[in-house]
């Protein structure tokens, strides 16, 4: 195309005329909730309750694969591991678990695999503070625990907040134990003590947050009854292990193995006087994860087969054998491959891959009005203002980053357009302020397109992590618009 533009020769236009222009050239900015009717705002509030239950019901990584395993058997999915070969050829809806952190949904349908999958890919692990493999021990009469914190946490937000303890123990005959202490109102709670203001001066207020508080004071309040008198040693530390040992059967040892999350000890509450807002903890990612399990189970019939998959470990860079890093998405789509009776070999399963699409299901940030200063406004998410589409992550000049192509981007705005989607684009602060990174990159580098998006939340990733109501359904509508592209 020429560069040739006309000049502008003309006067000034009406005011009709500007209106007419202005509607169709000028991109729009929308807030959510004003462009729902009635009906669909009663959606909205509905979608909201059954994610509150998802979210206190799936505080840690495990817990949210057992949630996401009992709706998808619910809805007739059957497990890729432990079925015949003859059952399995004749399914079509499948789950596939590695290692009780990461689990995968899967229908097959319409075109081949190997033509490709619609793959919404999110996260199920959330910033907490884990147990220490010697966590136990006693100061001051007192009975603590060390914590060892998980993922990226502004340390000071943990201090002085209820906590509850979820996770497992492993004892020493093999016996695995669930244990959740701290969610039911007659439970006691955990918590890490703080300074008082009256004797914070010298060692707080006049010094750098992140030098005040250190990980190593994270330590979790746990007793304060002794066994025996002064002379026995380690006698608070022991009135805990006696109270444990003789609930659980467990000893001191058994918690070298044990993964145990202290996580904020409250359940998902409305915000605001119109409850148009979730104040709860986990929403990074668990928003994404339950508006794409709730978009993935309303595929019926798809034109090509889709995929929902929930990633451990996002928080600390995707590692491990349970993050997207891991060769969890090529098993189950080699098995995919088999139950669909094609190729399952490795250039079958590369040809998948390369023709897939992928969203990558995360949070981004949405300005908030105090703090405005680390956005650039143009370009930042606003809560309420619809899914946020991400073109790319990363920080400082994009290192790090998924930058999805312009055709694939276009794509998905198309469809998004298409089904009355209402959506934004936000990029994670201004430009060498910080940034962040997404599992996005992992997949993209499987040679699949892959896109970010999902809702801005307010306070990401403290205690307390706020989410537009309106913001969480719209991730619903856009996920599933996005599993009927074809
Ligand atoms: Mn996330
Ligand atoms: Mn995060």
């Amino acid at each position: 195309m020429s560069h040739g533009l006309k000049l502008n020769l003309r006067g000034i236009m009406n005011k009709k005329e500007l209106e007419k222009l202005t509607r169709k050239i000028l991109k729009k900015d929308r807030n959510t909730f004003d462009y729902l009717n009635k009906k669909e705002k009663l959606l909205v509030f509905s979608f909201a309750e059954e994610y509150k239950t998802f979210l206190d019901n799936a505080k840690t990584e495990r817990e949210a694969v057992n949630e996401i395993i009992k709706m998808a058997e619910a809805k007739g999915f059957i497990n890729i591991d432990i079925i015949s070969n003859k059952k399995l050829l004749k399914t079509k809806k499948v789950y596939k678990v590695f290692k009780g952190k990461s689990v995968g949904l899967a229908v097959l349908g319409g075109e081949p695999v190997e033509n490709g999958i619609n793959i919404i890919a999110s996260h199920i692990d959330s910033p907490r503070l884990d147990l220490k493999q010697n966590p136990l021990y006693e100061d001051l009469d007192l009975a603590l625990m060390k914590t060892h914190y998980y993922g990226g946490i502004k340390k000071y937000q943990w201090f002085s907040v209820p906590l509850a303890l979820h996770g497992i123990i492993i004892k020493s005959n093999g016996e695995k134990l669930n244990i959740t202490i701290g969610e039911n109102i007659k439970d006691p709670i955990f918590a890490v003590s703080d300074l008082l203001p009256h004797l914070a001066g010298k060692l707080q207020q006049n010094k750098k947050v992140s030098d005040v508080f250190e990980g190593e004071k994270l330590n979790i309040l746990c007793g304060s009854m002794s066994l025996g008198d002064t002379k026995l040693k380690n006698r608070f530390k022991l009135g805990v292990l006696k109270l444990l040992y003789d609930k659980y059967g467990i000893t001191e040892e058994d918690f070298i193995s044990a993964e145990i999350e202290a996580v904020p000890a409250a359940k998902a509450r409305d915000v605001g006087f119109d409850r148009s807002m979730i104040g709860a903890y986990g929403q990074d990612d668990r928003a994404c994860a339950f508006a794409e399990l709730k978009a993935f189970f309303a595929v019926e019939n798809p034109s090509k087969p889709a995929m929902a998959l929930f990633f451990d470990k996002e928080e600390i860079g995707s590692e491990g054998n349970t993050g997207a890093k891991s060769k969890f998405t090529e098993d189950f789509i080699l098995e995919l491959l088999l139950i669909n009776t094609e190729k399952a070999n490795y250039r079958t399963m590369r040809k998948t891959m390369v023709n897939s699409q992928c969203i990558s299901a995360d949070v981004n940030a949405a300005i908030d009005p105090d703090f405005k200063e680390v956005h650039e406004k143009m370009n930042a998410a606003k809560l309420g203002a619809g899914i946020c589409i991400t073109k790319y992550t990363g920080s400082r000049g994009k290192a790090g980053a998924s930058d999805a192509n312009a055709e694939f981007l276009s794509k998905i705005i198309q469809t998004f357009n298409k089904n009355k989607v209402i959506w934004q684009t936000g990029e994670l602060g201004k430009i060498d302020e910080g940034g962040g990174g997404t599992l996005g990159k992992f997949l993209a580098k499987s040679g699949m397109e892959v896109l970010d998006c999902g809702p801005a939340l307010l306070s990401m990733h403290s205690p307390l992590e706020i989410s537009s109501k309106a913001d969480i359904y719209m991730t619903y509508i856009g996920y599933k618009s996005f599993f009927s592209i074809s």
